[in-house]
């Protein structure tokens, strides 16, 4: 009897399958779109996509204008012996003042201060607050709008060479930036810029760089003023700091310590073209690595940073769509 069955499934057996393969088929599908309805099952849509909308986040931000801008020119050939040359590029008229070794301690109890009451929007309300722990001071004006190179040297006579070994207590060189302008004060959110400086000497080689930038706001705030990071671009200008693979730009991203909102310089220049269509334009940093590579259209394929495959937290857009609307209008 068993043989017999064996015999004709044998020879059906072609037909048998296809019927078997068929019916697994109907009774698969049906199921699928009985239990998700005709809307396309969740496991055929590109699940990047719905991961991203739910693991990054958009960072709300808020733009200000900063009236200050300080770089070093040249920092390969600055020491203590030699000087450092700084480029100011300032909104309105401006003072700088060069504190050279001034107390880390004191400095960061300057910053508590402003937070708490006491703001600091002239030279003479920081050195007040840094109690004059510093060991030279120097002050210039600068003229707005002018790109001025200011050349500052700790005179031969205080015989300083070193700061001593690390970790130090004393910052080579801070630089502040005030509104000369009392009225200028109220225009402005931002009425000073501290920047601290190291500068190589005997003891400790590394190079000169700004460590950190401060932007101290009327209202008592404080930001650390951070660089983003662009892609490499064949027809940019050479940046003072650009590490392979990526160039740093004056556009700024502001981290603001415990507080939800950030703020941000607005971008002086997006003609960019995304990493990864090559196309549109740059217009997404991505948090925390600070790589600004992406375009509008491509931001949301990504959860890893496309540059440093870094995850990205939040991302935050330098000029909202509203706004790129009604450049494209003017450009027309
Ligand atoms: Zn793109
Ligand atoms: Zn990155």
């Amino acid at each position: 009897m068993a043989a017999v069955f064996l015999v004709t499934l044998y020879e059906y057996s072609p037909l048998f399958y296809i019927a078997v393969v068929f019916t697994c088929f109907i009774v698969t599908t049906g199921l699928v779109l009985g239990w998700f309805g005709w809307d396309v099952p969740v496991i055929l849509r590109n699940s990047e996509e719905t991961q991203f909308n739910t693991r990054v986040f958009k960072k709300q931000m808020r733009q200000v204008k900063n009236p200050f801008g300080l770089e070093i020119t040249n920092p390969s050939s600055a020491s203590i012996t030699t000087g450092i040359t700084l480029t100011t590029d300032c909104l309105e008229d401006s003072l700088l003042t060069c504190y050279w070794g001034c107390s880390v301690q004191k400095f960061y109890e300057a910053l508590q201060k402003h937070f708490y009451c006491f703001r600091i929007s002239t030279p003479q309300a920081l050195e007040d607050a840094l109690y004059s722990e510093y060991l030279y001071q120097e002050q210039y004006f600068i003229k707005k709008d002018s790109k001025e190179e200011i050349y500052c040297q700790l005179p031969r006579d205080t015989k300083i060479e070193d700061f001593g070994s690390v970790p130090r207590s004393r910052y080579p060189l801070v630089a502040l930036l005030t509104l000369a302008d009392e009225d200028d004060r109220e225009i402005y959110d931002i009425i000073s810029m501290v920047s601290v400086i190291h500068i190589p000497d005997k003891t400790y080689k590394l190079s000169c760089r700004i460590l950190y930038q401060y932007l101290l706001l009327a209202q008592g705030q404080f930001h650390d003023l951070k660089q983003l990071f662009m892609s490499a671009n064949s027809n940019s200008t050479p940046s003072s700091n650009s590490s392979p693979g990526e160039k740093s730009t004056d556009q700024s991203l502001l981290e603001k310590a415990g507080l939800s909102e950030s703020e941000v310089e607005p971008p002086e220049e997006n003609s960019k073209d995304c990493v990864v269509c090559q196309n549109g334009t740059v217009n997404w940093v991505l948090l925390p690595c600070r790589h600004t590579c992406l375009c509008d259209g491509c931001v949301r394929y990504f959860q890893q940073c496309p540059m440093c495959r870094q995850f990205v937290q939040e991302s935050f857009a330098l000029c909202s769509q509203k706004e790129q609307e009604k450049d494209k209008r003017k450009a027309l």
